[in-house]
């Protein structure tokens, strides 16, 4: 069986205590390799090799630096196929998903990050004639990044990338559901010639080595990408340490459709942001709410496509709809399906699992499902399900839709549905959601400040936001 390995100081190890956990393919159920049990004795050899690593990669030119990464992004572009298999291995995603969406996405991370560095400026505040300020950006050190198993490479990569640009050392943990593709790039950082130590992955299981790598006391900064639970005890530990925290966490999207949208526009697009990846973005519109007068209408369109995606074999074209990435996560899911009935929801469809022909006939599958008749304030509606479950409701007035769209505790991202410019600025402005989309869904310029609000995070990612985290700001005051 194939042994997947920790990265550290540039080379390919078992974890010290030679343990290593099981890793399954959820398309089949079957365990397919092992990944490292790694612990904080891992964490610390990562970090002593950051740390050795730091002082000559925080002074190794911006342009030296962009170069070595620039060819970690040509590698990752050359093995799209393997890396593509890997991941929807892995995860559950469907191969034509991992190839056109999540492999370029990463290839994109290293290469928009290689090239801002490059372009990276600091300010200057004069003060009149009397004097001058200027700000100096600098490193940190040796940082922490965390990730999560729904985007794998491409959010392990959105850490990674700005991390390095700016000239840090790093220790990574991809998350253990997934760690195969985090492996495959450790290979490609090697032969793309990364020098030793400037990014070490760990292995392993998040409240053991995670943990070990939040709880050390030289890594002084971490940017996590996880639950909102996971967040708030990274957190804990963390804030008394007084370190540099990043925080990408959950959210409950709403999607607003209004009645003057374009109707076979919008369902089109509202049905692939509720299922993409099988509703395992952190992005996904998970409570749609739909304007009365076009309700029905957009029901019955709604749920005749929903009822068309094809759920399967994530290797075959066709399948729209693949694994759920774990066999704890699909119970998860459908918990809470059982928990929209108990709250009186009406399935529209879907509402089970599903046992595709073949070779896929034990894995995970979820039909994807809608769910009626729900109040905005009950458990199915407020709380993160993380899976290809939607609820719809109808709503009268722009105020009832605000009042029940920003009724979570979440506040990541929503999209708004309407023809009218006038409301949809209105409506995003008063959106407690750290991204609005108008008329349209995960369209990412990475430039673009990336996050949540209330308890979808703290921080944001994504152009001069992330290298600015990435860096300590430093202002010298010169008296004229
Ligand atoms: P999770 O919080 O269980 O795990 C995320 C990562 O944290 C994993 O690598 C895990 O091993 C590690 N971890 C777990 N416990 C830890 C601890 N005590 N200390 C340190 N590390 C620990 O999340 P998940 O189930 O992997 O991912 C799903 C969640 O991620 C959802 O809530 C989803 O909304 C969220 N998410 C958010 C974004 C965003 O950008 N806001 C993007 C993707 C996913």
């Amino acid at each position: 069986m194939q042994k997947i390995l920790n990265y550290i100081n540039g080379e390919l190890i078992e974890p010290v205590s030679t343990n290593f956990i099981e890793n399954t393919d959820p398309s089949t159920g079957e365990v397919y390799s092992l990944c490292p049990d790694s612990d904080a004795q891992d964490i610390e050899l990562a970090y002593q090799a950051a740390e050795k690593a730091f002082p000559i990669w925080s002074e190794t030119s911006a342009n030296d630096r962009s170069k070595v990464m620039l060819k970690i992004a040509d590698l990752i572009e050359k093995n799209l196929d393997e890396l593509a298999l890997a991941e929807s291995i892995d995860q559950g995603k469907p191969l034509w998903l991992a190839k056109n969406g999540e492999i370029p996405r990463a290839q994109a991370n290293i290469h928009f990050f290689a090239t801002a560095i490059e372009h990276y400026a600091s300010e200057a505040h004069p003060m009149g004639n009397h004097a001058i300020n200027y700000t100096l950006r600098t490193p940190i050190g040796v940082v922490g990044c965390i990730s999560p198993w729904n985007l794998p490479l491409y959010l392990f990569t959105w850490k990674i990338a700005p991390a390095i640009a700016a000239g840090n050392c790093v220790v990574a943990k991809p998350s253990e559901i997934t760690p195969m593709t985090a492996y495959l790039f450790s290979k490609i950082c090697m032969e793309a010639g990364l020098p030793k130590g400037v990014l070490n992955i760990v292995h392993g299981l998040g409240p053991k080595v995670g943990s070990a790598m939040v709880a050390h006391k030289n890594i002084t900064a971490i940017s996590f990408t996880g639950g909102t639970k996971t967040g708030a005890e990274i957190a804990r530990v963390a804030a008394p340490m007084f370190k540099k925290l990043s925080l990408e966490l959950g959210g409950k999207n709403p999607t607003l459709v209004f009645a003057d949208c374009d109707f076979d526009k919008t369902v089109k697009e509202v049905v692939r942001a509720s299922f993409t990846n099988q509703g395992e973005i952190c992005l996904c519109g998970s409570r749609l709410y739909i304007e009365r007068s076009i309700y029905e209408k957009f029901k019955t369109a709604f749920v005749g496509q929903v009822k068309a995606l094809k759920v399967g074999d994530p290797l075959l074209p066709d399948t729209k709809v693949g694994a759920i990435a774990s066999k704890m996560h699909f119970d998860k899911v459908l918990s809470y399906i059982e928990l929209a009935k108990e709250e009186g929801g009406t399935i529209l469809c879907g509402g089970v699992s599903t046992n595709p022909e073949g070779r896929c006939q034990t894995g995970y599958f979820i039909e994807p499902t809608v769910v009626e008749g729900l109040g905005h304030l009950c458990r199915t509606n407020q709380e993160e399900i993380f899976g290809p479950v939607v609820t719809i409701q109808a709503f009268d007035t722009e105020e009832e839709v605000l009042e029940m769209a920003n009724s979570t505790d979440y506040g990541l991202a929503c999209s708004v549905w309407t023809e009218n410019l006038t409301k949809a600025h209105r409506v995003a402005a008063k959106m407690k959601s750290g991204i609005v989309w108008i008329n349209c869904w995960l369209l990412r310029d990475l430039r673009t400040p990336f996050g949540g609000m209330k308890q979808s995070g703290v921080g944001r990612e994504g152009g001069w936001e992330a290298l600015r985290f990435f860096t300590e700001a430093k202002n010298v005051c010169i008296k004229m």
